[in-house]
Parts: C-alpha cells; sequence; structure tokens
C-alpha cells in the first residue's frame, strides 16, 4: 500500500485504499459535473440535486477505476502472482502485485484486462443510457460511457507504465526474449508519449485554455516520472540480481536463547556487539529473531522481567535466506514482511546475517565502481 492513503476494505485478500490526493479529484470531478455538466445535459434542476447526481457520478467513477484495477488483481491472482493491494490515487489506480510476471503471457493477460473492462462498464453504461427514458439517469450514464471509454483508450497508450506500455513490453518481450530489453524500450516510449503530453499542454495554455493544458501537462510530467523510475528500478533490479546474499551479508552466527532476558541482551549481547539484531535459536534450531525495535516496546523497568521469546519477531515461522540466493530476492522477502534483516541459513546452519544497510552501502559502493550494470 503506497503511503498516505486510507484503507477502506478489503476484496478476496485485496486490500483498497485511496490516496489522499483521490479526494482533491473527487471533489474536483463532482464540483465540474455539478456546475455545468448536469445543468447543460438536465436543465431546469434546483442546485442542490445538481450536486447529488454529481456526487453520485463521481462515486460512480471510483467505483468504475476500482473495477479496471480489481480486473488487473483478479487476473494476477489466477496467474499465480500474488496481488495485495489496490490504492486510488489522483490519475486512476495503482495495483500492488506481488512480484513481476514471470511470462510474457502473464504479463499481456495482466495488462490487458483493465482497459478491457472499462470499455465493457462503457458499453454496459452506454446501454443503459439508451434505454432508460429518466433524464438523470441518462446523463449519469453517458458520462459514465464516456469516462471509461477515456479511461480504456487512455491506459492503452503504448507507454510503461501504463497498460498500454506493459502490453507492449509483454510483446517485445515475447518476440526477443529479453525482458530487460522490451523494458527499456517500452519505458522510453513512455517517455516519448510524456513530452507529447508535455508538449500538448503547453499548447493549450499558449492558446490560453488554461485548466485543460495544465492537466495535460501534469499528466505528462506524471508519465515521464513514472518511466524514468521504471528505468533505474530496472538498473537497480539487476544489480541486486547480480549480487549474492553470500557476497554481502555478515558472517555473524551469534545467537541467543529465548529464555533470555532483555536486560541481559541489550547489555551482554547487541551493546557490545554493536548489533541491531541477533537470531533467537532453541538447541540449534532458529526459532525467532530479536530486533532493537521489538525491545523498544518494552518499558525499561520490565527489561529485567520480559524473555527474549516474549517480544521476539518470527514466531509464526523466522523468514530466512540461503548464501546463494540473489539480494534481489532477499530484498523482496525483507519488502514481504518489512523486515530490516534476515537470517542466513545454509541447511540448517544458521551462517550469517543480511541487513537491508549492508546491502544499501553494496548498491553505493556498485553504483560508483560500476556504473553500467547492464553490460550494454
Ligand atoms: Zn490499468
Amino acid at each position: 500500500m503506497l503511503t498516505n492513503s486510507i484503507r477502506l476494505f478489503r476484496v478476496r485478500g485485496i486490500e483498497v485504499g485511496i490516496h489522499y490526493s483521490w479526494l482533491v479529484i473527487f471533489l474536483f470531478v463532482t464540483w465540474s459535473l455539478s456546475v455545468s455538466y448536469f445543468p447543460d445535459t438536465v436543465p431546469g434542476r434546483p442546485d442542490t440535486e445538481y450536486w447529488l447526481l454529481g456526487a453520485i457520478a463521481s462515486l460512480l467513477l471510483f467505483v468504475s477505476v476500482l473495477l479496471h484495477e480489481l480486473a488487473h488483481s483478479f487476473v494476477a491472482k489466477a496467474r499465480g502472482l500474488d496481488a495485495r493491494s489496490i490504492t486510488l490515487f489522483i490519475f486512476g489506480g495503482v495495483s500492488n502485485l506481488g512480484g513481476e510476471a514471470r511470462q510474457p503471457s502473464t504479463e499481456f493477460l495482466v495488462a490487458i484486462v483493465g482497459p478491457l473492462t472499462s470499455f465493457v462498464i462503457a458499453a454496459a453504461a452506454y446501454v443503459v443510457a439508451q434505454v432508460s427514458n429518466e433524464p438523470r439517469i441518462e446523463a449519469t450514464a453517458d458520462y459514465l460511457a464516456l469516462i471509461n471509454a477515456a479511461l480504456g483508450i487512455f491506459n492503452l497508450i503504448p507507454g510503461f507504465p501504463l497498460d498500454g506500455g506493459r502490453v507492449l513490453r509483454s510483446i517485445i518481450w515475447e518476440v526477443t526474449g529479453n525482458m530487460q530489453r522490451a523494458t527499456d524500450l517500452a519505458a522510453n516510449v513512455g517517455k516519448l508519449v510524456a513530452y507529447g503530453f508535455l508538449a500538448w499542454g503547453f499548447i493549450e495554455i499558449l492558446d490560453k485554455d488554461y485548466l485543460d493544458g495544465a492537466w495535460i501537462a501534469v499528466i505528462g510530467w506524471f508519465l515521464h516520472s513514472a518511466a524514468s523510475s521504471t528505468l533505474s528500478q530496472m538498473v537497480l533490479d539487476t544489480r541486486l540480481k547480480r549480487i549474492r546474499v553470500g557476497d554481502v551479508m555478515r558472517a555473524d552466527t551469534t545467537v541467543v536463547s529465548p529464555d533470555l532476558s532483555v536486560e541481559q541482551l541489550i547489555d551482554d549481547v547487541l551493546l557490545p556487539g554493536n548489533r541491531r539484531a541477533v537470531p533467537v535459536a532453541l538447541q540449534d534450531r532458529l526459532v525467532g529473531m530479536v530486533t532493537v525495535s521489538d525491545l523498544v516496546r518494552v518499558p525499561v523497568a520490565q527489561r529485567v522481567t520480559t524473555r527474549v521469546g516474549d517480544v521476539m519477531g518470527g514466531r509464526k515461522g523466522v523468514v530466512t535466506v540461503g548464501p546463494t540466493d540473489t539480494v534481489a530476492f532477499a530484498v523482496e522477502l525483507m519488502g514481504e514482511d518489512d523486515l530490516e534483516q534476515l537470517p542466513v541459513v545454509q541447511g540448517e546452519r544458521l551462517v550469517g546475517i543480511l541487513a537491508r544497510a549492508d546491502v544499501m552501502r553494496q548498491l553505493q559502493l556498485r553504483e560508483r565502481l560500476d556504473p553500467n550494470p547492464g553490460g550494454s
């Protein structure tokens, strides 16, 4: 889930939230519908009714965007990816899928189903508008048909990270067999599309159409930054995939017993060893991981009586990595459970600790010494 968002509800294990910026667009859409669209299409009604219609239409727009994102998530789940959350924000929605598609066909299906859903909603709304005899329902349905068709078309623009860019990437990936090259190309097309939007926005502004111009330019700016961050993310991923856990871990095999008191742990293990975390083992079996964050929750007066086993993390199962795993994989695991470090295990034996801070240090080193990890 993105930060600065409000959690709303869960659908089939997928957490749905809205980013604060979404409230801005909600108010903006409601306002513009209430003062211009509805008065123009359904004249002669009281203002309160226009505001009510505006709010209903905005909510239905919200539902439309949500259905578009849910379609992405459901297909991702059906294809074995992990769909965790959906955040609706100012330009639409972001589905947070666990990990990237491993096959081009998966990426293609997950991406294309979103715009298709928008087109289906547009078609349904169009039918409602045609058969309805009630002018207010007709006006609302017409608006939804138009906005969903626009959403579908906008998202099909072939620039990464828009759905169309993902479709393009999956096709290049399928044809060339090289996902990196496909990402590179699709993200660069995404940048081109972004420049197109920026130029269009400026032309509109020169034409004195300030609001539309600013709006289009902001979309361009957003697309550009998303495409750029995709590219730098790819460079980062490439680096992380090249480094093995064993290369970066600290070969520290200190463990403590779950029966140790928190005070002893702090005074005898963490402070003297300059450690932020230490694995907890019971007769050579790893049972948890205790970190500074776990300890600060214990009031100082209770440090003597509290046992490590009562506050340690990982009681439901310790997350570990092997020394030959890639750092990319380890970082993904850390991200999933919001961990700062992982015990490194070979067979059953603890061989070291991998800390996020060490990974960052290694990345900074490589950034200076090996500026072009792609080798191209
Ligand atoms: Zn989409």
